[in-house]
């Protein structure tokens, strides 16, 4: 788990002071939770665990004033797509790069590069 705070420029940062916010956080649960319609936590764990379903929480009205769990965010599958140009002169993605007894090639020609 990694307890990460918004800041009011619409970044997040590492909080180190986890247990004062958190104390934010269950202070505010009694109105925060009737308004989500869900019961009150009220011990750190509780807090944690809600975090690491991958949540934020407010624990106060700021609209940046929020926790979340650094640990629980999905990673961000950046993948580029790499364009490699084959030996029978087409340029495909790598994935569809296939090797023939000629060289590489795409699957258009892939049977004339066969043989
Ligand atoms: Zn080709």
């Amino acid at each position: 788990m990694k307890i990460q705070r918004m800041l009011s420029n619409n970044t997040w940062v590492d909080e180190k002071n986890q247990n004062y916010f958190i104390y934010m956080v269950i202070e505010r649960e009694s109105w925060r939770a009737e308004r989500d319609n869900r019961s009150p936590m009220t011990t750190r764990e509780q807090v944690e665990a809600y975090l690491a379903t991958g949540k934020e929480i407010d624990y106060s009205s700021d609209w940046y004033a929020k926790l979340r769990d650094g640990d629980a965010l999905q990673p961000r599958i950046v993948k580029a797509v790499e364009l490699v140009k084959c030996q029978c002169g087409h340029t495909v993605n790598s994935s569809r790069v296939l090797s023939t007894s000629h060289g590489t090639s795409c699957p258009d020609c892939y049977d004339a590069m066969s043989n």
